[in-house]
């Protein structure tokens, strides 16, 4: 248990007061011992994995971060045509992505279901909280359950996939009355020996035409995306951000055609990207107080001067602002916040 530790350091925006508590949670009974702590002391707490979608506000949070450290991974079954691999939540994500397209699966090397999920920052356990998601792949395809601590029942428990509510960055963990309920030990994911097919992301393809590549395997995609997000996106170990700072927006058949008639690409199923629309209202490499609209990918806000909350929420009104002065569409915020 440390006492007094900046948000600024468990978040990879870097930003944010002092949290009072933090915990270190190796194992079962850490957590259940930092719940107890909390509820003794009548304090509120707060899971943090990797901080790489959460954003410190300068009030900081003065209760108790659980920070996940609960490490491994498993094969759990397997049959002829699929496994099922359960990591603990605070194994990196990244490293569960590598063992499941290196596992030998009877015939060659690899899984398919979340090759493309390469290098999302953070931890396994936060995987099914905003149902991550990139290049056509999203975790709750390939969930099969959750394995979870159930803070109003104080009791371990198992949740299947069909109970988690998993939307487009959604789930019960993000969103309505169970928030802040469940703590994710772990979680099992079901892959298959079917290797992804066409059509891929456009950046995607061309990859595979540019380096002549027609053999799709697992281990290949997860190489290819690796590739590609390294040369658009910053690394959080040396550059501050939370990667996508907006979401896409999605919207109705009536609204979509009124946004396709003021010359917006909306996808049929009605989704706009928020980098579009970022990049076309001439935002791209803009400085708002510290915070720089990446030159690479309009969607990512990068902290480089920034010394307070206070300066990303002008930057964030000021972005939101002037892409709705242009497209008449409101920008909202993907990280989550703490602390205030
Ligand atoms: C450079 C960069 C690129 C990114 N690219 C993508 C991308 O392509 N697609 C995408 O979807 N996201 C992306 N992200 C966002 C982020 O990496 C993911 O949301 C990731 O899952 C967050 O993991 P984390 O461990 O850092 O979670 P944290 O930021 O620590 O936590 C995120 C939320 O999950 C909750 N949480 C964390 N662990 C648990 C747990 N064990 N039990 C219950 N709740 C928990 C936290 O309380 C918090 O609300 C990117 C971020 C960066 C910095």
């Amino acid at each position: 248990m440390r006492e007094n530790v900046s948000l600024a350091e468990l978040t990879t925006m870097r930003l944010g007061g002092l949290a009072r508590y933090v915990a270190e949670i190796d194992n079962e009974s850490d957590l259940v011992e930092a719940y107890h702590f909390a509820r003794e002391n009548n304090l509120p707490t707060y899971i943090l994995g990797g901080g790489s979608n959460v954003i410190g506000r300068d009030e900081g949070f003065a209760g108790v971060i659980l920070l996940n450290r609960m490490k491994g991974i498993s094969v759990f079954e397997s049959d002829a045509e699929k496994v099922r691999i359960t990591a603990q939540s605070g194994t990196r994500f990244g490293d569960l992505v590598e063992f499941s397209t290196k596992l030998w699966n009877g015939d060659s090397f690899g899984y398919s279901g979340i090759e493309a999920l390469a290098e999302i920052p953070g931890s396994v356990g936060a995987a099914p909280v905003q149902n991550i998601g990139a290049y056509g792949q999203e975790i709750g395809d390939s969930l099969y359950r959750v394995g979870v601590y159930d803070t109003r029942e104080q009791r371990f428990r198992q949740l299947t996939k069909a109970q988690l509510g998993l939307g487009y960055r959604r789930s019960i963990f993000n969103h309505g009355a169970e928030i802040g309920r469940y703590f994710i030990t772990n979680v099992t994911v079901e892959l298959s020996k079917k290797w992804m097919e066409p059509p891929f992301y456009n950046s995607l393809q061309a990859y595979f035409n540019e380096h002549n590549i027609a053999d799709l395997t697992p281990a290949i995609i997860r190489k290819a995306v690796s590739d590609i997000r390294s040369r658009k996106l910053p690394d959080p170990r040396w550059v501050a951000s939370s990667g996508s700072f907006f979401k896409n927006i999605y919207l109705d058949p009536e609204a979509a055609e009124a946004a396709r008639e003021r010359g917006i690409p909306v996808f049929d199923n009605g989704k706009v990207a928020a980098g579009w629309l970022i990049e076309n209202a001439g935002l791209k490499g803009c400085d708002f107080y510290g915070m720089r609209v990446s030159e690479d990918a309009a969607l990512v806000l990068i902290n480089e001067r920034a010394k307070s909350y206070a300066d990303l929420a002008r930057a964030r009104a000021a972005i939101v602002a002037q892409v709705y002065d242009k497209f008449g569409l409101t920008l909202e915020q993907e990280p989550v916040e703490i602390g205030g």
